[in-house]
């Protein structure tokens, strides 16, 4: 994990100040296609790139919108999470539902989406996402497989503690994953301190066949007395072939002189 500190101190957020005791943590993902995390964490330090639009989360925003992290790309393309509240203030990330609302005890992150189909994309933050949980998991001493602990909004909308939004499902499923899948990759990376098993080592491929090389054409030496006729009549066993011949060697007239090598067909 690649884990830095950027502190939203300019959301109004921030300034509420609201400390919370961290019982779970909510998984988001953006909704937009920007991976940047530019987009949402500012100013620039160097590493996030400048945002020309202004439009980040450090500042005073028209609505009550600010999680404690973003996981996305940096200026140079490599994936980081950047810490932008502390872990026990109250952030506004998750609307609420007819039994709760989950910002008064859930830590909530987003994860800049892209267009959805980049699977490499995916799986280096899918996997940042999943070492930030394993992080905040022995933090707070939670166990990620038990009921509630680790939720994404569309299940804190089920569970009737946060708005009616579908992510990070929708994107999920687009490379065979889930929550389910997710908190048990948790589990996983507190047991073992990498987010995922290393892949198999595939097997060594056998050398591909090495595709015999195709002859090469004959080559005739122009004698004296040949004609393009003549040497198609030999060779080609039919004179007004010599056309071929002419393609093949790229010739612009029949003129032809003594010595000069010739392609032949193959008959
Ligand atoms: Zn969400």
């Amino acid at each position: 994990m690649n884990l830095r500190t950027l502190i939203f101190v300019n959301n109004a957020c921030y300034k509420a100040g609201r400390t919370i005791i961290p019982r779970g943590l909510f998984v988001h993902s953006t909704g937009a296609n920007n991976p940047n995390l530019k987009r949402y964490v500012g100013p620039d330090d160097g590493l996030l790139g400048h945002n020309t639009y202004g439009n980040h989360w450090n500042r005073p925003m028209d609505r009550q919108v600010c999680v404690h992290a973003f996981i996305g790309r940096l200026a140079d393309g490599s994936i980081a999470t950047y810490q932008t509240l502390p872990w026990n203030m109250r952030g506004w990330h998750s609307g609420s539902g007819p039994k709760g609302n989950a910002n008064d005890s859930y830590i909530g992150f987003e994860i800049c989406e892209d267009g959805l189909t980049n699977a490499s994309y995916f799986r280096a933050v899918f996997n940042e996402a999943v070492e930030l949980c394993a992080y905040l998991c022995k933090m707070f001493n939670l166990d990620p497989l038990r009921d509630g602990v680790i939720i994404g909004h569309y299940e804190g909308y089920q569970r009737g503690i946060a708005s009616n939004h579908a992510d990070p499902r929708h994107w999920f499923v687009k490379f065979g994953e889930s929550m389910d899948s997710f908190r048990a990759a948790v589990r996983r990376c507190m047991d073992t301190g990498v987010p995922m098993p290393p892949e198999p080592a595939p097997e060594p491929e056998a050398p591909a066949p090495i595709a015999p090389e195709p002859p090469a054409h004959e080559i005739h030496t122009v004698a004296k007395g040949d004609t393009l006729w003549r040497i198609a009549a030999n060779k080609l066993g039919k004179g007004a072939r010599y056309i071929e011949i002419m393609t093949l060697n790229a010739l612009t007239s029949d003129a032809i002189r003594v010595g000069q090598k010739l392609k032949i067909p193959k008959v």
